[in-house]
């Protein structure tokens, strides 16, 4: 029998999701120096590259041009990608076991995290996350509604995701017209009444999870002022000693930025960012819609792991607001058949290895990598070495993969069984033509491009394209 992972018999890997975790997988599959891997990977959706596509902020197209990394990899002849295949419904864990030597996870987080605070679910409360994928075009949230009549919003967390949500909510119909914003989310914004975003933060700005640079676009935009009142700005004792102790470079930034904001003038723009610090949302009030929200003021502690951490005192304040998005982190959701760890929200591993708490075993031929593997959390570029990490307990674990049927093991055999089951499936040089298309779509309006937004549109679409 020749080699696992010789010329005569490479190493088959399914990879589960296209996000940045799954191609850096990919890409780190490919550069193994005595292993021949063939790759394919999978998506629910007909269109590739995750959160790039359907996270990333449309005003920040320079992130998103990492996807020109991922073409690279997709261009490998080793590699096919199956769009618009889902995972649990066209095809099934044990399929994907006959076909392939190894499964990696790289599904992300696709829900969010929960206040669990009453009030949470009325009407005019939302998810941070589901405001995301609604502005960036996801066929899951191109459907829903927010209501932008309202004149004041509260956007709940300290996070990357609530500055964009704060931002994209505070900037003018101009700035976003230059984006590839869903064309539904921009005229809806267009129209949106909202003039005052408050973000809260339950703790201080010099433990803010935010990044500099979105700090200060706050300061850049056209239409919105930022106000950030002295008291909120300032180092509490603690914060100080922190500050001066660890030198956290962004929380340097940060502090020198919230400096200048306050005392900025505020001007009369159209719109105003107020940023709140040490409070924490308690109750969401109304009776069918959002119409306040109740506070309470934190004071900040030392942890028993050391950080600082947010604690309620008695001092509370209600504050009247229509729109609230709650933006506290994302969430990773089980996959059939395989581990899942419901309170941290990943499946359970160790370095990747998939691992089945019932036994403290590892599950023979699965592994993970990205949000699913370690949670929420970091840029883009933290799945680099993630995946990589993965990819060498992988390789490390060759000979002891399970076997799989040599008849079964072809590129051949998985090509018929998605035919037979989903017949318009999305290949990687399908998805280019619709990238294309859209980019061509979007020249005529000045624009990066104009996304399509359902799955029946995009397959309409790639039809036309190979019919003409
Ligand atoms: P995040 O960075 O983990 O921020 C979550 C925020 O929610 C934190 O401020 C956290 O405060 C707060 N929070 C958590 N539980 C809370 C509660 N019960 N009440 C009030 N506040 C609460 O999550 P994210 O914003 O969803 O971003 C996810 C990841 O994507 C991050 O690594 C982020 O940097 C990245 N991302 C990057 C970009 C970019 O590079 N431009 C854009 C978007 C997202 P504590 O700190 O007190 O826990």
């Amino acid at each position: 029998m020749p080699q696992l992972g010789s010329a005569e018999a490479p190493l088959r890997v399914a990879i589960i999701g296209s996000g940045p975790s799954g191609f850096y997988a990919a890409e780190a599959l490919f550069r193994q120096p005595d292993t021949v891997v063939m790759v394919d990977m999978f998506d629910r959706l007909p269109t590739p590259h995750g959160l790039v596509r359907g996270g990333v902020a449309p005003d920040h197209p320079k992130i998103k041009s990492v996807s020109k990394v991922y073409d690279k990899t997709a261009a490998n002849p080793n590699f096919r990608f199956y769009g618009n295949v889902e995972l649990g419904k066209d095809i099934s864990n044990a399929e994907l076991h006959a076909h392939y030597h190894a499964i990696i996870y790289a599904v992300g987080a696709q829900t969010d995290r929960r206040l669990g605070i009453p009030g949470e679910d009325l009407p005019g409360s939302y998810p941070a996350t589901e405001f995301v994928g609604w502005y960036n075009a996801h066929p899951d949230f191109r459907d829903l509604k927010f209501d932008l009549t309202q004149k004041s919003a509260v956007v709940i967390g300290n996070g990357n995701v609530a500055m964009d949500v704060t931002r994209i909510l505070a900037s003018s119909y101009e700035e976003l017209r230059k984006t590839d914003i869903a064309d539904y989310a921009l005229e809806a914004l267009r129209t949106c009444n909202v003039v005052d975003i408050t973000m809260l933060g339950r703790r201080g700005p010099a433990q803010a999870a935010y990044t500099n640079p979105e700090l200060k676009e706050f300061g850049e935009l056209e239409e919105a002022d930022v106000i950030v009142r002295p008291e909120d700005a300032a180092l509490d004792p603690l914060s100080q000693a922190a500050f001066d102790k660890e030198h956290d470079a962004t929380a340097e930034k940060n502090m020198k930025t919230m400096e200048e904001y306050v005392h900025r003038p505020v001007g009369n723009k159209k719109k105003r960012i107020h940023m709140w610090f040490l409070w924490s949302p308690v109750e969401i009030l109304g009776t069918d819609h959002v119409e306040a929200i109740k506070l309470v003021k934190n004071e900040l502690v030392v942890g028993a792991d050391g950080s600082l951490k947010a604690r309620a005192t008695d001092q509370f304040e209600t504050i009247p607001v229509g729109l609230v998005f709650r933006s506290i982190g994302y969430m990773g959701v089980p996959l059939a058949d395989v581990p899942f760890d419901q309170r941290g929200g990943v499946i359970p591993n160790d370095h990747g290895r998939v691992m089945d708490p019932a036994t403290s075993q590892q599950v023979p031929g699965e592994y993970v990598v990205g949000w699913i593997k370690r949670g929420p959390s970091g840029i883009i570029g933290t799945n680099k070495p993630d995946s990589v990490e993965t990819v060498n307990m992988l390789i490390e674990d060759t000979a002891k993969l399970p076997a799989v049927n040599p008849a079964d093991a072809t590129p051949e055999s998985v090509e018929q069984l998605i035919k037979s089951r989903k017949p318009d499936y999305v290949s990687y040089s399908d998805w280019l033509l619709l990238d294309q298309l859209e980019q061509s779509n979007g020249q005529a309006q000045e624009r990066p491009r104009i996304k399509f937004s359902t799955i029946p549109e995009m397959i309409d679409a790639l039809a036309k394209i190979k019919n003409a």
